[in-house]
């Protein structure tokens, strides 16, 4: 699909300027959709529109961009549930 590669490309770019000034990258894998146009700015995907929290639903800190799958819950949370003892 055209339109879905240029806006990939365009991502790729900015991300690169985005990391080297030493920042957040832009964007980001969607945990929805799965390409890499999920905008950490606009807290939407450019492509499935999907959304996802960004303040873990558990203990309420910012979830790092890493640590983002649509879960809703930190690295952390998510860590000491699937523990599960
Ligand atoms: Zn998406
Ligand atoms: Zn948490």
């Amino acid at each position: 699909m055209a339109v879905e590669k240029a806006l990939i490309s365009v991502n790729l770019f900015t991300n690169h300027r985005s990391i080297k000034d030493g920042g957040e990258p832009v964007s980001i894998d969607c945990p929805n959709c799965f390409k890499e146009t999920y905008d950490l700015e606009e807290d939407v995907c450019l492509i499935c529109e999907e959304s996802v929290e960004r303040e873990c639903q558990l203990c309420g800190s910012h979830i790092p961009f890493s640590e983002l799958d649509g879960s809703g819950n930190c690295g952390y949370c998510n860590h000491m549930i699937s523990k599960d003892d």
